[in-house]
């Protein structure tokens, strides 16, 4: 459309000259901030870090760069996890909070305690479980996996920072170049959260209590190795939407 139809529309539709200047404002600035939204996309900048949401399991999440950007195949753990009752949940590594806050908000019953090494991670969650409604049955305090951690749960959480250094330059940029290098890789070989986890999984468990982590597609066999020589029982791997192991699950020896 030209200026003199623009110009000629506004005038059959009766506005004035100062309205139409101030619509031609409107039009231009709306132009504006969506080209720079484009460019933020076009420069691989994830949608859930322009929008600031990500839906996951059953309700919306805040997003920064600061957490990991909750995945579909998240969810499998969030879908083993209610297998089985719990009262007290423990997830380690929470970031946007979107397993332990959609666990509270699947069991009213339940209470949770949501860990992250980063303070920017727990206020985000804070402000997910406020949103969500389950605040008032979430602690989230600042722990290096087991660290500042007391009590027992009958369910532990956890998706890791599993990516092993030398994968990372292989990652789509979405992630590799946005994401918190802290929330994807351990700088390592990738297991040693799972170690981590492991060691202090039967002093933080109630007997029989389970355990449940995601995983890499290819580290199966090596988590699985992890947990029993840390005397877990009954591990099992279970396969995503995708048919790629994603979960490991275990218990605490009764
Ligand atoms: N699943 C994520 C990815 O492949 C990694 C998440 C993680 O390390 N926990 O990008």
């Amino acid at each position: 459309m030209t200026d003199a139809d623009a110009a000629d529309l506004l005038r059959r539709a009766g506005v004035d000259g100062g309205e139409a200047r101030k619509l031609r404002r409107l039009a231009e600035d709306t132009g504006r901030l969506f080209d720079d939204l484009v460019k933020r996309r076009v420069a691989r900048e994830p949608f859930s870090h322009i929008a600031g949401y990500r839906d996951f399991w059953s309700h919306r999440f805040r997003v920064n760069s600061h957490v990991l950007d909750p995945r579909p195949e998240t969810e499998l753990l969030v879908e083993l996890a209610l297998e089985h009752p719990f009262s007290k949940v423990l997830d380690l590594g929470t970031g946007s909070g979107c397993i332990v806050i959609s666990l509270l908000a699947e069991r009213p019953e339940a209470r949770g305690v949501g860990t992250d090494v980063s303070e920017k991670a727990v206020l985000l969650a804070g402000e997910n479980a406020a949103e969500i409604g389950v605040a008032d049955r979430l602690v989230l305090p600042l722990s290096d996996w087991f660290e500042d951690v007391g009590g027992r749960y009958d369910l532990i959480v956890s998706n890791p920072p599993y990516i092993r250094l030398d994968d990372m330059p292989n990652l789509a940029p979405e992630v590799r170049d946005y994401e918190p290098h802290g929330a994807l890789t351990d700088d390592g070989d990738g297991l040693s959260a799972y170690r981590a986890i492991s060691e202090g999984a039967s002093d933080h468990l109630v007997e029989g209590g389970r355990l449940l982590v995601e995983i890499g597609a290819d580290q199966a066999e090596a988590v699985r190795e992890i947990f029993s020589a840390a005397g877990l029982a009954d591990v099992a791997v279970h396969t995503d939407l995708n048919g790629k192991d994603r979960v490991v699950a275990a218990r605490r020896r009764s």
